[in-house]
Order: C-alpha cells, then structure tokens, then sequence
C-alpha cells in the first residue's frame, strides 16, 4: 500500500479506534476519526479520505442513514463494522451502496484484506472491470463470455452465467442476494433467494474440485456470496 493512504473511521469506541490507529499504522495507513454520524459525514466531505469506516451502531444516526448519505455524492469505498445481532442492518447498507464488511471482533489481517480489496476496485473505477478475472483454476472471461476451468471449457446456461459474472466483476468483495436476484432475474424477483441456493450450487458443481467445500464459490451466511479469487 502506497504511503498516501487516508482512511476515516467513523466509529464512537475509543478502544477500537485505538486498536486500528496503532495496527494500520505499521501499514503506512493514516486513519482519522470521527465518534458520530453528524462529525463523520463533515469529515468525509472536507477530507476526502480514500476509504472509510462505518461503525453501524452510531449514537446519533443510524449507520445505514450515514451510508445513503454518503452515496448521495461520493463514491468513496464503505467498510461496514457490524456487531453480532445488526444482520438486517448490514445488508441494508451493503443494499445502500457499502462495498464490505467485516462482522467485530474481526482480525487486522482480514481488515487489511478487505481494505485492499475495496482500493482496488475503487481505483479501477466503472466500466474499467477487468475483463478475464481467475480464481485458482478457474478462468471467467467476461469479454468473450467464456468460462473454463484447467483447460476444460465449461458450459454454463445465460442465467448461470450472469450470475457468474456478477460475482466475477466483484470478486473478492461480498454481494448481497438482492443485488445478484436483482443482476440476474430482475427487479421484480428480489425476494427469490431460493433461486440462488439453486443456482450457486449448479456452479459449485461444475466449477468446484469440490463442491461440499467451495473454496471460490462462498457463501456469507444470510447476507450473500464472495467469488473468492485469493
Ligand atoms: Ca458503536
């Protein structure tokens, strides 16, 4: 990570705060900070940080508030800091346009990992995806809409394949189920979730060494799927 990076933590737990002062320093990571929504949305907008962090559990606004607030104007990447029992609000803000997440008390390497994730695909910018994206021997070309595992092309049916390629154009980050029913099936079939059990374990089998231990393919427990690529 370049020595520029600035990142706002918006977050009311002097503790935690603390505690990613001092471990993303040793990454050359300045971290700002904010205890409230109303100082955190000031801070966004005078200091353009490069990403940020959102506590959900704010003392003076909601977390999903602050979120849809921010993506009035900036796209700026959003990590969700949930605690246990937030489930709902956590897939609100990802639905609001929060790029991650991490569920507390979470590690500083699984923190590090999503934040390079998010800068990645926050500095690649729309309509700059990357055409073919790999994930162990897994190879979607999403240009040529070709799928292929070794050296074995793989036959995937257009939803199939549109389901891929979500996950694919997002790889490594989580995506809700409502926006891949949404990607896939449309608007009107938000609420089908059965529909991707179905369809993610189709794709497991035909892409997964094996398929009862997915190791690109995952699951996010009641929130969506990863395409795991590392
Ligand atoms: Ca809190």
């Amino acid at each position: 990570m370049t020595s520029e990076v600035v990142i706002l933590a918006i977050e009311d737990e002097p503790q935690l705060v603390r505690f990613l002062r001092a471990s993303l320093a040793g990454h050359a990571i300045h971290l700002i900070d904010a205890p409230s929504g109303a100082t955190g949305l000031i801070e966004a907008s005078t200091r353009v940080p490069d990403l940020i962090l959102l506590d959900l559990g704010l003392p003076d606004m909601d977390g999903v508030e602050v979120c849809r607030r921010l993506r009035e104007w900036t796209k700026i990447p959003i990590i969700i800091l949930s605690a246990r029992g937030q489930e709902r609000d956590k897939i609100e803000a990802l639905d609001a346009g929060a790029d991650d997440y991490l569920t507390k008390p979470f590690g500083i390497g699984e923190l590090l990992a999503r934040i390079r994730v998010a800068l990645r695909h926050a500095q690649r910018g729309p309509g700059t995806d990357q055409p073919v994206v790999v994930a162990g021997a897994i190879k979607v070309d999403l240009g040529a809409r070709r799928v292929s595992r070794g050296d074995e092309e793989i036959h995937l049916t257009p939803n199939e394949f549109k389901l891929l390629a979500e996950l694919a154009k997002n790889a490594d980050r989580v995506v809700t189920q409502r926006q891949l029913l949404k990607a896939v099936w449309g608007p009107g079939l938000v609420e089908h979730t059965h529909y991707l059990r179905v369809y993610m374990a189709n794709l497991r089998h035909k892409l997964e060494s094996e398929p009862a231990r997915p190791r690109h393919l995952m699951t996010e427990a009641g929130v969506g799927y990863r395409f795991k690529t590392v």
